[in-house]
C-alpha cells in the first residue's frame, strides 16, 4: 500500500499536464513500514527515451543517483516510480512490466487532452503488476 503526501501527488499530476502529449516520469522519495510506502516528495526526472517520449519513458541513471542521493540527505531513500500515459488508461503496459522491480510503488497518471483524469498505483508481485491502496495524506 502506498500513502503520499498530498503536495507530491499534486506535483505529480501538474507534472503530467505539462509534459503532455510526452510521458512524464520521477521518482518518489520516502519512506518504507514494512508493507507500506510512505511517499512524501516526487522528484521529477526527465524522459531519457531518445524516440518514444508520446509511449515510453526512461530514467537516466545519473539522474536516479542524483534523485538518490537528494532522498538520502532528508534521510529518505526512493519508494517508487510515476510516470504519465498521454491518451492512455491508467493501466501498466507490458514494456511497464517488464522494467519494474518488486517492492516499489508504480504511479500511473493517465492524462487525456492535456488534463489528467485519473491515477492509480501499481506494484509488482512475482511477474504481475497489482493494484495497490493509495491514501492522501497531509
Ligand atoms: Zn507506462
Amino acid at each position: 500500500m502506498l500513502k503520499i503526501r498530498k503536495k507530491a501527488l499534486d506535483r505529480i499530476l501538474e507534472q503530467a499536464e505539462k509534459d503532455y502529449p510526452y510521458e512524464t516520469c520521477g521518482l518518489l522519495l520516502g519512506k518504507v513500514q514494512g508493507e507500506l510506502r510512505i511517499a512524501l516528495g516526487a522528484y521529477e526526472t526527465p524522459n531519457a527515451n531518445p524516440d518514444r517520449k508520446n509511449d515510453r519513458y526512461e530514467i537516466d541513471p545519473k539522474d536516479y543517483m542524483r534523485a538518490e542521493d537528494k532522498a538520502r540527505e532528508f534521510g529518505l531513500e526512493i519508494v517508487g516510480v510515476y510516470h504519465s500515459h498521454p491518451d492512455h488508461p491508467d493501466r501498466p503496459s507490458e514494456f511497464d512490466r517488464d522494467r519494474a522491480f518488486e517492492g516499489f510503488s508504480y504511479i500511473i497518471v493517465s492524462v487525456r487532452e492535456g488534463r489528467w483524469v485519473s491515477y492509480r498505483s501499481w506494484e509488482l508481485v512475482g511477474d504481475k503488476f497489482v493494484e495497490e491502496p493509495v491514501e492522501v495524506f497531509g
